[in-house]
């Protein structure tokens, strides 16, 4: 047996990032920018008002009180979207809208709450009464005073997040550079398998491994371009991984790696030069990976076990640091916290548990309970929703009690 991490080191060996593509800004969520995003217009890319009032100069205010109102004549009308470049004149003031140029000559806005005309939709009035002195610079916002053009404000390496998209677009951009998506194609292997929702002849088993694999893929911003069935033969097998190379970048299999007589996955794979081994984890302990050539390129295969709750294991162990290689952001491993075991369960000694487990809060510690009385059974597909992420218990551990100490890994 070797170590998670050492089989860790053999899957994710050798894979890059994959190309640049240039894509639509709301196409590009998730992704990992592939070049630095420089501004090519300042933000705000005007000087505008930052309230709904009236553009003033500062000075026209001196001595305004509750007791001393100063009133000024209304100049002109300016909302948000108009280009008036009119001097606004000592002794006037213009009504301005948030988000509306400030007219030049003007060097402060209040707001209209602060005057004596009502808020909201009204007609223009002749004049307007004020009835504090204003700051020069209130309520206006300077053209560049967050980002200048040619500024870089995203460095290569980021996510492309909600915030990252809006960012983008309001520096000028409706497309940006980001390393493509990884293409997975998902293959589930088993001559027990069929369709969710299909009436079961004795001996089979709906495929619940294909929507789990291909759902994981698409949260962790891959695109799933196949998806298929092999049956447990070579012939067919072979001719399933060729359809499936076709678009992909990764083969994700479930089923067949282990010690069956009709291990399909393990018994081409041997032949093809994959690597298998026997992870020292539970669940999930029979693991493989390798290549194949679909003509002259290389697409990379992880193979999963079959029992869906090692599928899911392993998918978050291997198959997602290759994602996140693939897809520009470096290896991205699990980051543990602190929990406390909330009732006994057990462990196989010798293997790593990883135990699906719910995590809440009880009296200020943050407090784990198994998903099921079997806690990391292979099989508990059914109840494995309910896990909130997992535990992990150390190889020399056989039994966790109430009050232990163990490390939590949301996710
Ligand atoms: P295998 O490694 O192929 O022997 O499969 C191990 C266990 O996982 C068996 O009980 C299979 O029936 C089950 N299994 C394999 N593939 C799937 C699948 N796609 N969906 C649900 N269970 C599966
Ligand atoms: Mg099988």
């Amino acid at each position: 047996m070797i170590s998670v991490e050492e089989y860790l080191d053999q899957v994710t060996a050798g894979v890059e990032p994959l190309p640049t593509v240039e894509l639509p800004l709301e196409e590009a969520a998730g992704c990992v920018l592939a070049e630095p995003l420089v501004a090519k217009l300042a933000v705000p890319p005007f000087t505008n008002s930052a309230m709904d009032g009236f553009a003033v100069h500062a000075a026209d205010l001196k001595g305004a009180g509750p007791d001393s109102p100063i009133k000024l004549p209304i100049f002109e009308d300016v909302a948000a979207g108009d280009s008036s470049d009119n001097e606004l004149k000592p002794g006037y003031a213009t009504r301005i809208m948030t988000g509306a140029p400030v007219p030049p000559g003007a060097d402060a806005v209040v707001k209209v709450e602060d005057t004596n005309i009502k808020p909201g939709p009204v007609d223009l009035p002749d004049e307007v009464q004020f009835f504090r002195e204003t700051p020069v610079g209130k309520n206006i916002r300077k053209a560049g005073e967050n980002v200048q053009v040619g500024d870089e404000i995203a460095e290569a390496g980021l996510v492309v997040t909600p915030q990252l998209m809006s960012a983008a677009a309001s520096i000028g951009y409706a497309t940006i550079p980001v390393v493509r998506r990884p293409r997975v194609a998902v293959i589930a292997t088993g001559a027990e398998l069929v369709d969710p929702g299909h009436a079961l002849e004795p001996g089979k088993i709906p495929d619940s491994n294909s929507i789990l694999i291909s759902a994981l893929a698409r949260s962790f911003g891959a695109e799933v371009t196949y998806r298929g069935r092999a049956e447990d033969s070579p012939d067919n097998l072979a001719k399933v991984y060729r359809e499936a190379a076709e678009n992909a970048d990764l083969i994700v299999t479930s089923g067949g790696v282990s010690a069956g007589a009709f291990d399909v996955v393990k018994e081409l794979g041997t032949k093809a030069g994959f690597n298998f081994a026997k992870v020292q984890m539970q669940p999930g302990k029979p693991q493989g990976n390798g290549a194949i050539d679909f003509d002259g390129r290389y697409v990379k295969v992880v193979s999963l076990p079959g029992n869906p709750v090692s599928v899911y294991v392993s998918f978050i162990l291997f198959v997602r640091p290759v994602l996140s290689l693939l897809a520009g952001f470096g290896r991205m491993d699990l980051q543990g916290v602190p929990a406390v075991a909330g009732t006994d369960w057990k462990s196989s000694k010798g293997r790593r548990q990883y135990a699906p487990m719910v995590a809440k809060y009880d009296e200020g510690e943050l407090t784990v309970y198994p998903t099921h009385e079997q806690s990391s059974g292979s099989h508990l597909i059914a109840t494995l929703h309910r896990a909130t992420g997992l535990v992990v218990v150390p190889e020399d551990v056989d039994e966790v009690a109430k009050g232990d100490r163990v490390e939590y890994f949301p996710l």
